[in-house]
């Protein structure tokens, strides 16, 4: 009636589980509108998270691997590096992809509108473009995928240009003589490796006793061995509690076990973690429950405690991760259509991508301890992996757990290069509830480091004792 805009389905936010949610409920025949705050779509992921990331992570493994063929018998040239370049590299990867989106959001007539949406009651939201013009929109159906934002420490100065975020790093402005990350998750050490192979001096601050909190620790072992080397310092159990802005530098405080009292570094990047936007949309207006942490809660059709509006991505708690938001996406447009389906994945895989790259699927042994679950564990070292040698590496580990009744895979743990493509394989095996037989019986091409997993299911069998 009075609003300026009518839609089936109103789509709050154009991340992975934003953009795939409008585009389920279009293909189903819904008239959608997307509301994004940015003129580009694509959300975190694709503009200032795991896309980006990866460009640059890519970047970083060549430069790695060309210094490690120096043992091997190949010496190149010290690397030129042209920051202006890589970015432009960077950039060039998030515009073809956030275009291609477009023409998907197009060719769907999905509306895109700019600006920043908050619910005015149940049934309709106001958007605030950058020029201060208000557009309502009346819907019938929302889905709520506001996402995530990196959390601020009150001791740090965060408006000082030296502090960065992911974002900021990202943004690639300069290479640091010396560079603290604070925080030892995914997101700081991929950035970490990012900025050690363009030439910072690199220190990490985690507050647990490892690296990658969430994987077992032998897969993230190797990990922590090369970086140990690599880097300046590592300080675990440990954390920061005041930074200050000197003019020559970022004069951090530390407290906990080998770190020094205080040390001084050109930039320092806060990597602890992100908060959900929830609160940050008026839900209360429209009767959606957010929690203190700012999450929203759902059931496994997305459906909130409102009936006509459903939430999904890292607003809907953790993992806060893209391939979750994706299929909670999916999920959200099509029990809207009315469709029976529910997001129950059996798990839901993660994967740091630094060289070597950790990842795991399924139950961690370590949960499968906690849970007093029977396994029994094949364990297969990349060092008797032809292909792994042949790369010239040989610190990589694939584990893979089975129930000790039903020998049905329940976990896998990876560490090695290509680790993040190799979970695939373990993902799709515990969703099909394979057994050690029928990944060891499943002919995998050689040599591959694919094998590795069929190695690790013959070895928790008895069929394989010794390694080559
Ligand atoms: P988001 O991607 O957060 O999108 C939400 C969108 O909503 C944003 O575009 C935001 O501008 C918009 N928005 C919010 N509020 C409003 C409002 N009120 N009005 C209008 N628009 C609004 N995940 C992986 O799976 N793999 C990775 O390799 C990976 N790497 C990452 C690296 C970094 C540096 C970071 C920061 C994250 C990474 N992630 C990765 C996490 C991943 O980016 C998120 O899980 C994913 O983007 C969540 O998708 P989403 O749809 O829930 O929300």
């Amino acid at each position: 009636p009075d609003a300026d805009m009518q839609c089936e389905v109103l789509v709050l936010g154009s991340g992975p589980g934003g953009y795939t949610a409008a585009f389920r409920a279009a293909d189903l025949g819904k008239k959608v509108v997307m509301v994004e705050r940015y003129s580009n779509i694509g959300g975190v992921c694709l503009n200032v998270g795991c896309i980006p990331s990866k460009a640059l992570l890519h970047m970083s493994v060549v430069l790695n691997e060309t210094k490690e063929m120096g043992a091997h018998g190949i010496t190149f040239a010290e690397p030129q590096i042209d920051i202006d370049k890589i970015r432009e590299f960077k950039d060039g990867v998030i515009n073809k992809l956030t275009g291609g989106l477009s023409g998907l959001a197009k060719a769907r007539k999905v509306e895109v509108v700019t600006g920043y949406g908050k619910f005015t009651s149940g049934n309709t939201v106001s958007v605030e473009a950058d020029d201060g013009s208000i557009k309502t929109i009346a819907f019938e159906k929302a889905i709520i995928a506001a996402g995530s934002r990196v959390i601020k420490l009150p001791f740090i100065p965060h408006d000082d240009p030296r502090v960065m975020d992911s974002t900021g790093a990202l943004a690639l402005e300069e290479i640091p003589e010396r560079l603290l990350v604070i925080g030892g998750g995914i997101i700081g050490l991929e950035m970490a490796q990012v900025y050690d192979s363009l030439g910072s001096k690199i220190t990490v601050v985690e507050l647990g006793d490892t690296i990658i909190p969430g994987a077992d620790k032998d897969i993230s072992k190797p990990l922590l061995k090369k970086i140990k080397k690599k880097y300046e310092n590592i300080y675990l159990k440990s954390k920061v509690t005041n930074v200050e802005a000197k003019e020559e530098g970022l004069l951090v405080t530390f407290e906990g076990k080998n770190c020094p009292e205080t040390d001084m570094f050109d930039r320092v990047l806060v990597a602890v973690g992100r908060a959900a936007n929830g609160k940050l949309i008026d839900a209360e207006k429209a009767g959606v429950a957010v929690n203190d942490w700012g999450f929203i809660e759902v059931n496994e059709r997305q459906e909130t405690n409102v009936d006509n509006i459903y939430a999904i991505g890292d607003i809907v708690g953790q993992p806060m991760l893209a391939h979750k938001a994706v299929h909670e996406g999916k999920v959200a447009a099509e029990v809207i259509n009315g469709m029976p389906s529910a997001f129950t994945p059996m798990s839901i895989p993660s994967v740091a991508y630094t060289d070597p790259e950790v990842a795991w699927a399924g139950k961690t042994e370590e949960e499968l301890k906690a849970e007093g679950i029977e396994y029994e564990k094949g364990a297969f070292p990349w060092a008797a992996s032809g292909r792994s040698l042949s790369l010239g590496r040989d610190e990589g580990l694939t584990k893979a757990m089975f129930c000790a009744k039903t020998h049905r895979l329940l976990g896998c743990g990876m560490v090695g290069p290509n680790a993040g493509e190799l979970i695939a394989e373990a993902m799709l095996a515990i969703e099909m509830g394979a057994d050690m037989q029928d990944i060891g019986l499943t002919i995998h091409p050689h040599p591959t480091l694919s094998e590795t997993l069929c190695f690790a299911a013959e070895m928790a069998e008895g069929t394989i004792t010794d390694l080559m």
